[in-house]
């Protein structure tokens, strides 16, 4: 029963949620008709997932890929965007990368990869990017997920304090990691001209929360928290 016990909090939830969205008068969606993740979406959220393809970002000591973690997560965050009407695009939903194929070195085609993906954020009106990624450190004891967002833009801030609110109090409320302005090192975010976060889920060099990444009943969890930060921006948002 204990095992189960988790996943009836979730649909419980689920269902009071839907319930109170529906007694809401004004949309607490910008676009509610749309539900297929087609490019272009005006005001849709593009939703990243990290590395793919050749591409595997870190790599934990058992082999799991944090390519392959961010993709479950994303497509779990996707089921909720559709379940609450969020318009959304993903980068991609299999295992490649944006990157022009032609190009020689794997450097080149890195930095082409993050280009199409930076042009799928910019180049779409209104929207916001939600790029998933994993954290890795030499020191195994760190954990927890982390937002950083895109610096001086208050959206972007305000984005990645609402996630950071929703996935804390929903999966680690133990977790006292704040938010944080992302460096140069993140060009999606440092570059940005949209209200821009990334959500590093947790930490693959931690053997507890690496075991979490790999159940698919945690990282449905994680995704609904983010999908409820997201919801939680849009209401303040249109409140402002
Ligand atoms: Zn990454």
């Amino acid at each position: 029963m204990k095992r189960y016990f988790g996943l009836i909090l979730l649909i419980l939830a689920l269902v009071l949620f839907s319930l109170c969205l529906q007694r809401i008068n004004d949309p607490v969606i910008p676009v509610s008709s749309v539900m297929t993740p087609e490019k272009r979406i005006p005001g849709a959220v593009v939703l990243d997932a990290g590395h793919g393809g050749e591409d595997g970002g870190a790599v934990a000591k058992d082999g799991t890929q944090e390519k392959d973690v961010n993709l479950v997560i994303a497509k779990d965050v996707a089921a909720f965007f559709r379940l609450f009407g969020v318009p959304y695009v993903m980068t991609r939903d299999g295992d490649h990368d944006l990157a022009d194929k032609e190009l020689d070195t794997i450097r080149e085609r890195k930095r082409s990869d993050i280009l199409a993906r930076y042009a799928l954020v910019n180049e779409t009106p209104g929207s916001v990017l939600l790029s998933i990624h994993q954290n890795m450190y030499e020191v195994e004891k760190y954990w927890g997920a982390q937002v950083f967002y895109a610096p001086d833009d208050a959206d972007s801030l305000r984005l990645a304090t609402l996630l950071r609110a929703s996935v804390t109090r929903g999966t680690q409320p133990e977790n006292g990691r704040e938010v944080k302005p992302s460096n140069d090192g993140i060009y999606l975010l440092y570059r940005a001209k949209r209200p821009s976060v990334m959500v590093e889920c947790g930490f693959l060099s931690n053997e507890r929360e690496l075991s979490l990444l790999k159940s698919p009943n945690y990282d449905s969890a994680l995704a609904y928290f983010i999908c409820r930060g997201v919801l939680d921006y849009y209401s303040l948002r249109e409140n402002v």
